[in-house]
């Protein structure tokens, strides 16, 4: 059983998709584990690490996966990198599968088996490989740090011999898991919290946390959650509904974060360029959802924006700014998913092909797109 860590060809990546502890539990599982050199430094982990629980380095992507049985990746593997793995080989990754069917192609026609990670059902025996919540936790508390770093005051009441400094205002969109960790974060730092959400569920989980919930409470709202947990789509008339109230609120905020997706659609918009403008001079928009379309007007991925007085914070790849927070939750996440694929007896893969996490996150398999959500439809 021979796995293969190459180091991500996407230079906006950070993360490495194994640690020297998942490492070490994958040597014990008795596979070889072959790092790609300088694979883990923007992790904060070196190659003698990995060395030093039983990795070997090779001096290239291509090195590393030649033979590989188990390819592990942060993101989906690009063309190029396909050309050099083993047909058949089982490829772990954050695969991005929502309109890219042309790279969904490209890994079906490398006879690759490749998994997509954010696919993992929020089920209870599958939380411990659940990227979406791990990664999302930390993203969370980024935003705040981030917001934090671009507000010209300080978040917590200060009371000084010099006078007071009054506590900010934080108000967090969407209170799903950055959302909460958002929350969390931010009464750490002494702001004053409110949030909003569609889900009904998420009313009792921000008062947990210290904070007020905002919302437009009618029937729809009652009924906005899926069986899966996700939020739904919401009417027009609710959507209105809910901006006018938001409208109102943010006026009154130093710092919004929002971090609303529904699964597979672009994001809500949930802020206009109107609510924009009404907010204070210095006030901070922190948009987690920008790789998704978005849910602030004016949002550019990758930029921070000053519109008027406000700033709207863009920035890609937020689980990749604390990476060296990211990237042993999101080994751990893999190698959780992976051990069960593994004989141990044998000390050889035997994945169940029937089991519901495989057939949940499954994309392809010998040469065709298998996912039912992507497979290309009959005609
Ligand atoms: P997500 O990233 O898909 O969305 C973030 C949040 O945005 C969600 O709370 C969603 O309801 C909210 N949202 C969507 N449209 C909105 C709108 N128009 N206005 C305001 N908010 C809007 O969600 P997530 O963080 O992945 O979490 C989704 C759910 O799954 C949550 O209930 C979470 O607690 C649950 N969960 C369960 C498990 C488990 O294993 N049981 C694990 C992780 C998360």
């Amino acid at each position: 059983m021979k796995i293969a860590v190459p180091a991500e060809v996407d230079l906006g990546e950070p993360r490495v998709a194994a640690t020297p502890d998942t490492v070490k539990r994958l040597v014990a599982l008795g596979a070889q584990v072959a790092v790609e050199a300088g694979a883990g430094v923007k992790s904060g982990i070196l190659d003698a690490d990995y060395e030093a629980v039983g990795a070997t380095i090779a001096p290239s992507g291509a090195d590393v996966v030649a033979g590989a049985d188990v390819v592990l990746k942060v993101r989906r593997p690009t063309e190029a990198e396909l050309s050099s793995y083993k047909r058949g080989a089982l490829v772990l990754a954050i695969m991005d599968p929502y309109g890219n069917d042309a790279a969904l192609a490209a890994m079906a026609n490398a006879g690759v088996a490749s998994f997509a990670m954010e696919l993992m059902p929020r089920i209870t025996r599958a939380q411990v490989m659940d990227v979406l919540s791990s990664q999302a936790n930390i993203a969370g508390y980024r935003a705040v740090i981030d917001a934090a770093a671009e507000f010209n005051r300080a978040l917590p009441q200060m009371m000084t011999a010099a006078g007071t400094v009054p506590a900010a205002r934080v108000f967090v969109m969407g209170a799903g898991v950055a959302g909460l960790q958002a929350i969390a974060t931010a009464r750490r730092l002494g702001a004053i919290v409110t949030a909003t959400d569609v889900r009904p569920a998420a009313k009792e989980q921000v008062a947990s946390l210290g904070a007020k919930f905002v919302a437009v409470e009618d029937e729809e709202f009652k009924q906005a959650e899926t069986a899966a947990g996700y939020a739904k789509p919401m009417s027009a008339e609710y959507q209105a509904k809910q901006a006018a109230l938001v409208a109102d609120h943010i006026k009154k905020q130093d710092i919004v974060i929002t971090t609303a997706l529904i699964p597979g659609r672009p994001a809500p918009k949930l802020i206009s360029a109107a609510m924009v403008a009404s907010m204070k001079p210095g006030s901070v928009i922190v948009d987690l959802a920008v790789e998704r379309g978005g849910n602030v007007e004016g949002a550019i991925p990758g930029q921070v924006v000053q519109v008027g007085g406000v700033k709207i914070v863009g920035h890609l790849n937020v689980p990749g700014r604390a990476a060296a927070s990211t990237s042993p939750l999101y080994a751990k996440n893999l190698f959780n998913f992976l051990e069960t694929m593994v004989d141990k007896q044998a000390k050889a893969l035997a994945v169940k092909w029937d089991d519901e996490l495989v057939k949940a996150t499954l994309l392809t398999r010998d040469g065709a797109v298998v996912h039912p959500n992507f497979a290309p439809k009959n005609p």
